[in-house]
């Protein structure tokens, strides 16, 4: 943690190029930060549909919003509404949808690049990226600044730090050449980091984009976002400008919460019957794992399949579907105090995908009790005196 307390002097954009690294907003205010990923029909949630972000856009602009580079953040205070845009990934559908919509409203964005697919064709996994030239002519319009979301994609809390420091590396160089400048913003793959990460981020960038995940918002490494779906009236409310928390000077919000799992001791009743769950307890919550769960409410009107893409890293639960066995379901309570990793994975949900706090332990996934009834509707219940969840599939979901 040698670079952890850096010196909080006010900043502006100029001394940010030259790569001040302030530890935390020092505005009043907090722009509203905004998530897209790919544009167009497509039924995946990772999707706007182009006719909607265009009626976005021209609500923001109709509405008296500032668009704000990454590096102007802050310079918040000095207008009304200001507001930070950003596309992960770098789609080719940024240039072929989006980009004119962003001409036609002189709207600026903040691209995250994958440096390694940059020019990747649409493949059955993957879609299409952009390519040199669209990148060249998106940065020359002056309303696109590309930005680093590393080389490859992984997630950054997988890997040595030799490795990400090779991702930087490469990743720079190559925006670096595109763009004819290094980017001191990056945008973290799969929104992992942990304080390990942020260390070495310290080094080559100024500002660090998070989804929600998972320490929260402490300084300028870890600003968070919410994605932006074909929801309008979910995009009003995620363009709400917001008052930070405001810190003493010179210091960041704090370490990182160290997380710990400690094995759940709870007595668990499904539709009346007591089972054993592998399940731990992560800040006061209860996360169970996931395959348990399935497997425990096969054959109930609640019950879910899990599938898994190794490929794109996603989950895929499916409600009302058989459960699939695959061996080590039921194995019996957690053992000892463990330490999660939050998971990286995106979850869809019947095609939907799903923002949840999910946590890795020894290569299973764990999911919040609490959300896996919410998603599926099933009755938890919690009897304090008995020491006891109650699990009733019988029931609709209600909330705590
Ligand atoms: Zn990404």
């Amino acid at each position: 943690m040698i670079l952890a307390t850096v010196l909080a002097v006010p900043v502006n954009a100029s001394e940010l190029a030259a790569g001040t690294a302030p530890a935390y907003l020092e505005t009043e205010k907090r722009p509203a930060i905004l998530m897209y990923h790919a544009f167009g029909d497509d039924e995946r949630d990772t999707f706007v549909a182009t006719s909607v972000f265009e009626e976005q856009m021209k609500y923001l602009s109709e509405n008296g919003y500032t668009y704000l580079f990454p590096e102007e953040i802050h310079d918040s205070d000095a207008h009304e509404k200001p507001i930070l845009i950003t596309f992960d990934d770098g789609y080719r559908c940024n240039y072929t949808e989006a980009f004119p919509i962003l001409l036609k409203y002189n709207v600026k964005v903040a691209i995250f690049l994958i440096t390694d697919r940059i020019g990747e064709p649409d493949t059955p996994g993957r879609i299409a990226k952009l390519t040199k030239e669209q990148i060249a002519e998106m940065s020359d319009s002056g309303l696109v600044q590309f930005y680093s979301h590393m080389h490859s994609h992984r997630n950054l809390v997988t890997l040595t730090a030799e490795e990400i420091r090779e991702e930087i590396e490469m990743s720079n160089a190559i925006i670096q050449e595109l763009t004819g400048r290094t980017p001191r913003v990056i945008c973290y793959p799969g929104g992992g980091y942990n304080d390990e990460v942020l260390d070495i981020m310290r080094e080559h960038f100024d500002i660090g984009f998070a989804t929600t995940m998972p320490g929260g918002e402490r300084n300028m490494l870890q600003l968070t976002r919410p994605l932006v779906t074909n929801d309008m009236e979910e995009f009003k409310k995620h363009i709400t400008v917001t008052y930070p928390e405001i810190r003493p000077p010179g210091q960041d919000s704090g370490p990182m919460p160290t997380l710990a799992a400690t094995p759940a001791f709870h007595t668990v009743l499904v539709n009346g019957e007591e089972t054993v769950f592998d399940a731990y307890t992560i800040n006061g919550n209860n996360y169970f794992k996931l395959r348990d769960l399935a497997y425990a409410l096969n054959g109930t009107e609640k019950q879910f399949e899990v599938n898994w893409d190794a490929a794109s890293n996603t989950i895929f639960l499916v409600s009302g579907e058989c459960y699939t066995v695959i061996g080590g379901e039921m194995a019996g309570k957690g053992a000892g105090n463990k330490t999660p990793v939050p998971i990286a994975a995106k979850i869809y949900i019947d095609g939907r995908i799903m923002q949840f706090n999910a946590y890795n332990i020894d290569g299973n996934n764990y999911f919040k009790l609490r959300d896996i009834g919410q998603a599926f509707d099933f009755g938890v219940s919690w009897d304090g005196a008995k020491n006891t969840i109650t699990i009733d599939t019988g029931k609709g979901y209600i909330a705590e």
